[in-house]
This record gives structure tokens, sequence and C-alpha cells, in this order.
């Protein structure tokens, strides 16, 4: 299974993300797109509010402008096939209670 990172406000298209697994970077967090799961059903594309999801020519979903994701979660709730995994962990989440 191949995996690909992209880095800090990449602007992508579905050329560059033929990859399986997507890591979208914003700062500490990481929106992580598992598109070997992605059944094209447009669910996502039609719900996310910044509107930044797209259907490549395969049908899989990638990801057209990281830097506009507001991290709210709505892809991974509306997607019936768990493809998206967000992770918003700071640098001060990961340090504890210190
Ligand atoms: S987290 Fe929200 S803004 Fe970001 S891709 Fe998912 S639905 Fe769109
Ligand atoms: S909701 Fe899930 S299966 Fe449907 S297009 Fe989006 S990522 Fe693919």
């Amino acid at each position: 299974m191949t995996s690909l990172d992209i880095k800090d406000g990449a602007t992508t298209t579905g050329g560059l993300n033929r990859a399986d697994i997507v890591h979208y970077r914003q700062g500490q967090a990481t929106l992580t797109v598992r598109r070997t799961y992605c059944k094209g059903c447009n669910l996502c594309v039609d719900a996310c509010p910044a509107s930044i999801l797209a259907l490549d020519d395969d049908d899989k979903i990638y990801v057209t402008d990281m830097s506009r994701c507001i991290f709210c979660g709505v892809c991974a709730g509306r997607c019936p096939d768990f493809v998206f995994v967000l992770n918003t962990r700071t640098q001060y989440d990961e340090g504890g209670s210190q």
C-alpha cells in the first residue's frame, strides 16, 4: 500500500494523489485520507463546508487545498467507509499536564 505526505498548505491535484493513503498536514494537525476505501459516492464532496474535496479520475477522494481545511470533521462524519481520520493534537496536548 503506497502512502504520500502533503506538506503545509500545498495545493494538490488528483494526479499527484494516486497513493492509497495521503497524510495532509496543516501545522501540527493532520487529515489522513485512506483513499483505498473510497467508493466515490460524493457524500463528503457535497458536505465539506470549505469545498476542498474532489474525486480524481479513478473516483478516489483527494483534498484540493489543505490550507482551507477547518478540521470540522464533517467529512469523517459523512463517509460511510471510514476514509478520513483527523488528528488535531498539538504539541501542548502531547506534553501532558506538566
Ligand atoms: S475536516 Fe471539514 S473542511 Fe476539512 S476536508 Fe473535512 S469536511 Fe472539509
Ligand atoms: S464519502 Fe467516503 S466513500 Fe464517499 S466519496 Fe467521500 S471519501 Fe469516498
